[in-house]
């Protein structure tokens, strides 16, 4: 079998056993850990620390301990990273950080200090208003301020060069990133929706350098291939995450080819490239600025839904499927305002409830097959 090929599934695998995965990281870089929540976290300042940033997407757990400081209407990433705190799961961890874009996370913020106080908390706010002066320089400040709380953790200073270097480094994943998510549009037979999730995902678990080294291979090999052709429904796909791995699973099984994302976990983390002009700090906060059709960031024009537009258009795909995180607000209150924007458009939506903990799949599975089918007989 072709190299490339061995690499993805080594990344999909890694993905399925999150733990391990970060084990075998921390033992082959000799780095300790610190936890990122959702949505966007600084991880050059963790990486340029000397520590592993690990991104804290949620999992499938059974939520006991967890109900004492989240309400039932919490979404379940948030309940799963609360309740695997209080297990005990991520004691390795040297601290969390915790950027509050939602009332969830603002409320967990407040929460894991009390709850979990063997793993230091440290949040981060991001302006509202990321487009205006003050919004960048407060940005910048917040920036500096959570460098400064890692320094305290580590115990020495974070030098400027290794902060440009994480930075670096940071910018070759993300732009070895978008080039497979790319080979992956025209190699849908070659990876399947659920590979190229399993295989964004893994990145959150690995030391960048290794990952994007391994990345870079399957996007050659890719490259290599004659493209494919899709056999079913080209789609785009947005929300906060496409996953449990069941997922994109039922996509494959139906036929669809992902041909573009909008997911907060995947796209969405490397889709900006940053600026070539100004100081690491500003680079590292252009990032927000020019991050644009992110729920999570304020946004007047409401742009999201002319991107999707846009995204489906440029990739020829013929829907767009929404995974709507149950209980997340800021993508709750977008939705209708996409939903318009689409169906105006004439491109059909499938927009599916998700929840890390949901058990079943059969009404997922049955919506998806009645969308492809009427999708391929015109019905919508
Ligand atoms: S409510 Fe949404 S934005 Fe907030 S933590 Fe949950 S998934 Fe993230």
């Amino acid at each position: 079998m072709q190299e490339f090929k061995e690499s993805m599934k080594a990344l999909q695998a890694a993905a399925l056993h999150p733990g391990k995965t970060v084990r075998l990281s921390m033992r082959e870089t000799g780095r300790e850990a610190i936890g990122c929540f959702p949505i966007y976290t600084p991880d050059e300042i963790v990486y340029a620390a000397g520590y592993l940033p690990v991104g804290m997407w949620g999992g499938k757990t059974q939520i006991r301990l967890a109900d004492k400081y989240l309400q039932g209407f919490c979404c379940s990433i948030m309940r799963a990273n609360m309740e695997f705190g209080l297990q005990g799961t991520y004691d390795f961890l040297k601290a969390v950080i915790i950027p509050a874009f939602c009332d969830t996370l603002k409320c967990i913020c407040e929460n894991w200090k009390v709850a979990v106080p063997q793993i230091p908390a440290i949040p981060m706010v991001y302006p509202q208003n990321r487009k205006l002066e003050t919004g960048f320089r407060y940005l910048i400040a917040e920036l500096k301020r959570v460098k400064k709380e890692i320094e305290g953790i580590k115990g020495a200073e974070i030098s400027e060069a290794e902060l440009e270097k994480a930075f670096r480094i940071y910018e070759e994943y993300r732009a070895v990133m978008r080039d497979f998510v790319k080979a992956s549009a025209v190699h849908p037979l070659t990876v399947s929706p659920v590979a190229r999730h399993l295989i964004i995902k893994a990145g959150f678990f690995m030391d960048k350098a290794k990952y994007t080294a391994l990345v870079r291979g399957i996007v050659e090999g890719l490259q290599a291939l004659p493209e494919e052709k899709c056999r079913g429904v080209k789609a785009v796909a947005t929300g906060l995450i496409g996953e449990p791995a069941e997922l994109p699973e039922i996509f494959g099984e139906n036929g669809i080819c992902i041909a573009a994302d909008d997911f907060a976990q995947e796209s969405r983390q490397f889709r900006v490239k940053g600026r070539e002009e100004g100081s690491v700090w500003e680079k590292m906060a252009y990032r927000t600025v020019d991050q644009e059709g992110c729920t999570f960031l304020f946004d007047e024009e409401k742009p999201k839904g002319r991107m999707l537009i846009r995204m489906t258009e440029e990739t020829g795909a013929k829907a767009v499927i929404v995974c709507m995180m149950k209980f997340c607000d800021p993508e709750e209150f977008d939705f209708p305002v996409i939903k318009e924007e689409l169906e105006a458009a004439r491109i059909p939506i499938l927009c599916l409830e998700i929840d890390q903990q949901m058990d079943s799949f059969e009404q997922i599975r049955t919506r998806v097959q009645s969308f492809v089918e009427m999708l391929n007989e015109d019905v919508i």
